[in-house]
């Protein structure tokens, strides 16, 4: 079976958060091959974790889809404060021989150095154009644990599990590797909290991740981590805010400064991303729907929300709800078809890591999360049906059936977009929603 077969059927999809199916996202030619382990979000520390732990398969797993799309240089997207990952990463690029092939590309120590559009201009000079993807200036970009699930799956094994970092103001910080469709609340608790009446739950890094409003929910392929914090955390209260909130607080207080635009990682990267230009059409209720298509320029970074507006407002969120109309009106942004060149001040508005940390009120939290690699015991599952971009799976088991962990439980729809699931533990199927599929061990 070809590798692209390979990937398909074990159910990859981006495991750094984004979810679209790998084997769709590979089937392509490129110059560069970029593995993204910039791991930019503050507390988060899986991908370093992995490349520690699993270097040899990461590797392999990284030379074979290199190969896959015929790519010409093979590139590791790495900070450079990594220096103990770094120096394993080249010692074993040697020994296992591909020196001639896999470089180890060294990353500032910034925020948002695991943007895609960043990463790919840090790694190879190129631009991605506005509202484009890398794969338009030859560029594909894979997140380390896909590419460690790219060499399972070439060894025959599908998607059934996760890592997942537990960080924050909890008394036990660690990363864990857990059944996928174990029950969310059961894997928070690991952190050594029983009742989380007091705190609230971030699904993914600081900057990027929503507050969780169902823990009663279950781990899906492309959960990475949870920040957990108390409720009066200053993080916590602003990524409560509400679009309307931030209208009324944001038309009251907005200076036009354009900080939020002078450090924007888009703006800077050449593109016409100025969200102070947004927060001018909103607050002055300017009735300009060209200039409302830009919201679409936007990444959702929140750079410009938690660090670079000084009035401390919500330009990300007023970009938002202009993404919004936008698209309820099915318009697209209009790029001018020219060539992009960096700003010349983008060297000096790089936002280093810790300050970031500094201003979210993490540097406290900022500390070790030990990998424990024993996969965490469960004896019940939900597998949800939709958990990639694209169509939910279909059901190919029924209710009684028994299954065995890896077993495809699920199947994309005919024609559709999207990623098979599997068994995750081995058991009996005991319920089947339009949802998500329940194995219930033995
Ligand atoms: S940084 Fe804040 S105050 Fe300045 S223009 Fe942007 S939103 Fe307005
Ligand atoms: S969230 Fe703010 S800083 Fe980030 S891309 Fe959007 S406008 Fe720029």
């Amino acid at each position: 079976m070809s590798l692209l077969n390979q990937i398909r059927d074990a159910g990859i999809i981006g495991a750094g958060g984004a979810g679209f199916p790998t084997h769709v996202k590979l089937n392509t030619k490129a110059d560069y091959i970029i593995m993204n382990g910039a791991e930019c979000e503050p507390l988060l520390r899986v991908d370093q974790q992995l490349l520690e732990s699993y270097p040899d398969e990461i590797l392999r797993g990284f030379e074979m889809v290199a190969r896959l799309v015929e790519a010409k240089d093979a590139v590791i997207g790495i900070k450079g404060k990594h220096r103990e990952v770094i120096a394993l990463l080249q010692k074993r690029i040697a020994e296992l021989g591909f020196s001639d092939y896999i470089r180890v590309g060294i990353l500032p120590d910034m925020y948002p150095a695991g943007d895609e559009q960043v990463l790919v201009y840090e790694l190879t000079g190129r631009i991605v154009p506005e509202t484009g993807i890398p794969i338009d200036v030859g560029c594909v970009v894979c997140n380390v644990e896909t590419v460690l699930n790219i060499y399972k799956a070439s060894c025959g094994k599908p998607v059934t599990e996760k890592y997942i970092t537990l960080a924050g103001d909890i008394p036990d910080r660690m990363t864990v590797r857990v059944p996928i469709g174990t029950s969310i609340i059961d894997v928070l608790k690991l952190s050594g909290i029983e009742n989380f009446e007091s705190y609230a739950v971030i699904d993914g890094g600081p900057m990027m991740g929503p507050i969780l409003t169902d823990m009663k929910g279950c781990i899906t392929k492309k959960n990475k981590g949870f920040i957990i914090l108390r409720r009066d955390h200053p993080l916590i209260r602003k990524k409560s805010c509400s679009i309307d909130n931030a209208r009324r607080v944001n038309r009251a207080v907005c200076e036009q400064c354009r900080m939020c635009t002078d450090l924007c990682p888009r703006f800077l990267l050449g593109h016409n991303m100025q969200p102070h230009k947004l927060m001018r059409i909103a607050n002055y209720m300017m009735d300009d729907h060209s200039g409302e298509a830009m919201s679409l320029l936007c990444c959702q970074c929140n750079l410009c929300e938690y660090y670079s507006c000084p009035a401390g407002l919500h330009p990300r969120l007023n970009n938002l709800a202009f993404r919004t109309k936008v698209n309820a009106r099915g318009e697209r942004y209009q790029s001018e078809n020219r060539q992009y060149e960096v700003r010349a001040a983008r060297e000096f508005r790089k936002i280093p890591s810790k300050r970031l940390t500094a201003r979210l009120g993490l540097t406290e939290f900022d500390q070790q999360a030990p990998l424990n690699d024993r996969l965490m015991k469960t004896d019940r599952v939900r597998i949800m049906l939709g958990q990639c971009v694209g169509a939910p799976c279909e059901p190919i088991v029924s209710v009684g059936e028994t299954v065995t962990a890896g077993q495809m439980i699920g199947r994309i729809q005919e024609g559709k977009l999207g990623a098979p699931i599997h068994a995750s533990i081995d058991g009996k199927v005991v319920n089947i929603t339009e949802e998500y599929i329940e194995i219930g061990g033995e």
